[in-house]
């Protein structure tokens, strides 16, 4: 067993990869044979990642508020706390908050052979993001 108390300070996400203002925290990085990367993303009210996908896909899990999730080609989605969404591996999507609300989702996923978690694309446009229905 190994307890890691709450000492890693939590980090901006990186302006390439999201809209707005979002936070990351740590919760679980890969070490030796493991793979899995988890962290805690808080997205404030409108942000929202950029598109993406996963080499070997990623649940997330909503802990918190409401948020927005689309996978390309299809509806904007409203998730709310206990929802959980699985993306597909290659899947192109964005996931973040509702325009007037926070949003907490737990990422979690394998990374691949070389360590990747995500291949990232264009941000997604207000123009796009606010075709979501009301939430
Ligand atoms: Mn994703």
């Amino acid at each position: 067993m190994q307890i890691t108390k709450n000492s890693i300070e939590t980090t901006a996400g990186p302006i390439e990869w999201f809209t707005g203002a979002v936070y990351l925290d740590a919760v679980a990085a890969p070490s030796g044979p493991s793979r899995l990367q988890a962290i805690s993303v808080h997205f404030t009210p409108g942000a929202r990642t950029a598109w993406h996908n996963h080499p070997n896909g990623q649940t997330i899990y909503v802990t918190e508020g409401t948020g927005l999730c689309q996978r390309r080609g299809g509806p904007i989605e409203v998730i709310n706390p206990g929802d959980r969404v699985f993306f597909e591996p290659g899947e192109d999507h964005w996931h973040g908050a509702a325009p007037d609300r926070f949003m907490t989702h737990l990422a979690m996923l394998d990374v691949d052979d070389e360590g990747n978690a995500a291949t990232w694309g264009e941000h997604v446009t207000d123009e796009d993001y606010n075709a979501a229905p009301a939430s």
